[in-house]
């Protein structure tokens, strides 16, 4: 069926419900420093699967991709099933902001008309926000100084830390009568008091009046019957649902280097976002998610701070660039003649690694869907993705972006770390204070002059992108089943060598 021809729609759905359905519950995290376009992989496995589950993270993550009759998405709470029309758990894992779950509700709504009740669910003791958790994020970035995270400000931190101090409240405990909800409102509040009366001693709330318990409980409160309906014990509904045959695929939000233990810490998300977080993010038995698909972008981004070892150029710079330069990250004729010219200008071997890191920005419109943020670009890292190999054990990579290489004569790639003169181990990973003074070895991969940008045909890839992909394979050990060439959903290859092993 792959032999020749264009590969359509309705095969390559063949295909991959061939593949998948041996994977009846199946994992799909990121390999490095997030936004690798697990939205759009989620999305479109989600027509295998019965019930899509996020298992960690807060509204600090954002997805963005496109349902099938191209419609842009952006999920930030809400997992990536809801354009198929799939059950969208919200699991014990994920840190929820009522307030931006039903803005996003209702945003889904306006794009796909109304939601059934019940197709989101969220799971009644997983730990709500309140407006108290970012005053204290802000705070701890304050007292970091220069070693400041540079996190999304939202308060996913302190709710994360809190609940491990036991101290913080569930979704649950506001339907559990309006006395109790505010006592426990108050306990958070009283045990965080004399935190704020010092911030504000040392003026450090910058005019923010901490609102009172009853005040927070009743802004809370006033949210609960709209998350009523959706309310749920979803670790015992999954396993209810997976008696009866359900398919779930667990979504990762954040990735691997963000994880809060394996990531580059302390520069990390607060939750567990490896393969390993799935089954404890959403109370199910540890073997459920026996496999993996790794997602990972041909040349990884980073926003916030943190070290990474393949970063083209500086972060500060990445994080302005779209402020300082908006008319190049819209359609039009300056951003054109500026990918051009750069392009002739990085093939010619003569622009700098400034120049080469705005390139790639521009061309992928890195900017993050959450706070709009520059995100700063790197060269693909197998060092770095050895390590996330070893940690997730994927039986597959889904490799997106791989249009950004198009028009490039040759890429420089990551293979090796050096640390004090000594080759970095296979699979092994410098804590963060090492890994900011790896020196990355890097060799030079031939590139391609077509654009292959929504390519979805693997026959189609010119010879030197084939090799690059089975290079790149040998290199990880990993079948590299698919390839995005574009930010669509039909902007995919299916490899058939990996697609043929993987469904056997
Ligand atoms: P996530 O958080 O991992 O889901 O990733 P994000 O949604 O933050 O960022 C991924 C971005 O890359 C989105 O804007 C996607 O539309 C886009 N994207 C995903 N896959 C591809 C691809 O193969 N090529 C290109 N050019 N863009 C892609």
């Amino acid at each position: 069926m792959l032999q020749g021809g264009i590969m359509t729609q309705s095969e390559l759905s063949r295909t991959l419900e061939s593949v998948f359905e041996k994977y009846p519950n199946l994992c799909v995290v990121g390999g490095a420093f997030g936004d690798e376009g697990k939205g759009k992989i989620a999305a479109l496995l989600s027509h295998y699967y019965d019930v899509v589950a996020r298992f960690a993270g807060g509204s600090n993550a954002g997805h963005t991709y496109f349902t099938s009759d191209g419609k842009k998405m952006v999920s930030h709470l809400i997992p990536c099933g809801l354009a198929a029309g799939k059950t969208c758990v919200i699991g014990r894992g994920v840190l929820v902001n009522l307030e931006s779950l039903l803005g996003e509700l209702d945003a889904a709504a306006q794009i796909l008309g109304p939601i059934p009740a019940k197709a989101v669910l969220v799971d009644q003791q997983s730990v709500v926000w309140t407006p108290y958790h970012p005053i204290l994020e802000a705070y701890f970035e304050q007292v970091r100084g220069a070693g400041m995270i540079k996190t999304t400000g939202q308060g996913i931190g302190p709710m994360a830390g809190l609940h491990r101090l036991r101290t913080g409240v569930l979704v649950g405990e506001l339907f559990a009568g309006s006395s109790y909800c505010k006592e426990r409102l108050k306990q958070l509040h009283d045990a965080l008091w004399p935190l704020f009366s010092e911030m504000a001693r040392r003026d450090l709330l910058r005019g923010i009046n901490i609102p009172s318990a009853d005040q927070v409980a009743d802004g809370l409160l006033a949210l609960a019957p709209k998350i009523r309906p959706m309310l749920s014990d979803t670790s015992f509904e999954l396993c209810g649902r997976q008696k009866r045959g359900a398919r779930i695929l667990a979504e990762g939000a954040q990735s691997t280097g963000l994880d809060l233990s394996w990531g580059t810490y302390p520069f990390v998300s607060s939750t567990m976002s490896t393969a390993a977080g799935a089954a404890l993010g959403l109370g199910l038995p540890p073997a459920t998610f026996r496999h993996t698909l790794l997602v990972t972008k041909v040349l990884p981004t980073r926003v916030g701070a943190g070290p990474f070892p393949s970063e083209i150029w500086e972060r500060e710079s990445a994080e302005q660039f779209p402020k300082s330069h908006p008319e190049l990250f819209r359609s039009g004729k300056p951003r054109a003649q500026y990918l051009k010219n750069v392009l002739v200008a990085v093939n010619a071997g003569s622009a700098s690694n400034k120049d080469i890191a705005r390139y790639f920005q521009v061309l992928g419109d890195e900017r993050g869907a959450t706070t709009g943020r520059g995100r700063s670009v790197g060269y693909l890292d197998l060092p770095w993705l050895r390590y996330a190999i070893r940690l997730n054990q994927p039986m597959a990579l889904a490799l997106t972006r791989f249009d950004m290489l198009s028009g490039l004569k040759r890429i420089p790639v990551v293979t090796e770390y050096l640390l004090n003169g000594q080759l970095v181990p296979a699979g092994q990973m410098p804590p963060s204070w090492e890994l900011a003074y790896v020196k990355p070895l890097c060799e030079s991969w031939p590139c391609w002059p077509d654009d292959i940008s929504g390519c979805c045909q693997e026959d189609l890839l010119p010879q030197s992108a084939r090799h690059f992909l089975t290079k790149l394979e040998r290199e990880l050990g990993v079948p590299i089943l698919l390839v995005g060439t574009g930010p669509k959903h039909a902007d995919i290859i299916l490899r058939a060598g990996a697609a043929e092993r993987l469904a056997a």
